[in-house]
């Protein structure tokens, strides 16, 4: 590491980071988790690279599942050395060396890694993993449909998804939105006032942000649609019996709607809209559905909107340097990405640089279902911008202080600006 390189990295390591995107719980509801946790619990992605690597379809889960723990070790050895190298892979190492105390994982060291991953977390642990070690200020964790945040309001605030909303296939669907709500739904009129009454209590409880996940069923075009289309979409939603309830291309005018509904909503109350574009995270999914290029009619339609795309779309990256560079309503998040392709997102973020208003580039999301992940995924973030950072000062594109500047930026202050957050000092 050169000297301007390691200057940079200290630099870089001294920022603190907005972490736009979280799925772990708040302190308390982590700490009386009701499931073993053991080291494949802190697997999470690792999992979907190892069954890219071969592991076959009927071994089930590594976390959770119905495999004896010996059978779970003995191919989970097996597989590792094929996934150690991946961003997955790296992140997870790290978490084993760093928290966990465990250099080199192996047939030698299981054991130790299991039992000192088992005890880890402890009362209190949240905020010295979090604040100190992984030196990040805020995070924003999705919450899903129907459940509660588990945010704590300090170290995590919440950003509801709507989906439920805009797709209900049966009748089934309709009445587990009236519990959730507490009303009747016989109406497009009635599906509308219980999202108001959704958005209030989700505003109540500390929303910062709305999220939208449907590129995990279906593409992001979401066309302009009468209300009258929707309305007899949704008059054969509430009469469709299960096992057979309606098409997801049956009920498009429905959810096209209904997801202009929701965008509506977050522009009046004022909430950036996070849309999962690109890539999703499983072994079997349909990637080209994330494809940001279809958005285009939301981000026409809703210029006072603020549309962040989550991912950055990759393997569509590029479409999402176009909307960001074109449409001031349009913020790319790298969530996921340093992690997710390490050296992608090296190459993401001087495109970025070189693409998009310094303003609105976000470029830190964990994306873990536990916060010892989030601290593994931040240093290889800071890693990933530091040396950009450093190739960029030696190739003269700025100086060792514009760049420190520009880290700041996407480090922090570019997310704490749009979700109301406070600005570094300095
Ligand atoms: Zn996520």
């Amino acid at each position: 590491m050169s000297e301007l390189h390691q200057r940079i990295a200290a630099a870089v390591d001294a920022i603190p980071l907005f972490d736009t995107h979280e799925h772990f719980y708040d302190e308390k509801t982590r700490l009386s988790a009701k499931r073993e946790i053991d080291v494949f619990y802190f697997l999470h992605y690792v999992e979907c690279d190892i069954k890219s690597a071969g592991l076959p379809e009927e071994t089930g889960e590594f976390a959770g599942g119905t495999l004896s723990t010996e059978e779970k070790r003995r191919r989970f050895l097996k597989y590792w050395p094929f996934v150690e190298h991946t961003g997955y892979g790296r992140a997870f190492k790290i978490m084993a060396n760093d928290l966990f105390g465990v250099s080199e994982i192996g047939e030698a060291t299981y054991d130790l890694l299991n039992e000192r991953a088992s005890s880890f977390a402890k009362p209190g642990y949240y905020t010295p993993l979090l604040r100190e070690r992984a030196n990040i200020t805020r995070a924003l964790r999705i919450v899903w449909a129907g459940q509660d945040t588990l945010c704590d309001l300090d170290h995590l605030f919440p950003v509801p998804v709507f989906d439920n909303f805009a797709g209900p296939t049966s009748r089934a669907d309709v009445r587990k939105l009236e519990r959730e709500t507490d009303t009747r739904i016989h109406s497009l009129k009635d599906l509308e006032t219980a999202l108001d009454a959704v958005f209030d209590k989700r505003q109540n409880q500390g929303m910062v942000a709305v999220k939208c996940f449907l590129a995990y069923r279906r593409s992001l075009d979401f066309a302009h649609t009468s209300a009258a289309a929707a309305e007899t979409v949704f008059q054969r939603v509430v009469c469709a019996l299960p096992p057979s309830p309606l098409g997801a291309e049956e009920t498009k005018p429905l959810q096209d709607y209904m997801v202009h509904q929701i965008v509506q909503r977050a522009v009046e109350r004022k909430l950036p809209i996070n849309i999962h574009t690109g890539y999703q995270n499983s072994n079997d999914n349909v990637f080209a559905n994330g494809k940001p290029e279809p958005l285009i009619n939301l981000i026409l339609g809703y210029p006072t909107a603020r549309f962040v795309l989550l991912h950055c779309g990759w393997p569509y990256t590029d479409q999402v340097l176009a909307f960001a560079k074109m449409f001031p309503n349009v913020f790319p998040d790298m969530a996921w990405a340093h992690i997710l392709a390490p050296g992608m997102a090296r190459r993401l973020l001087h495109d970025l640089i070189d693409t998009v208003p310094a303003n609105k580039i976000l470029g830190f999301g964990g994306d873990y279902n536990f916060a010892e992940g989030s601290y593994a995924h931040a240093k290889l973030a800071r890693r990933g911008i530091s040396r950009v950072l450093t190739d960029r000062i030696e190739e003269g594109t700025f100086t060792e202080e514009q760049a420190i500047a520009l880290a700041k930026r996407i480090m922090h202050d570019n997310a704490s600006a749009l979700y109301g957050f406070p600005q570094l000092a300095g």
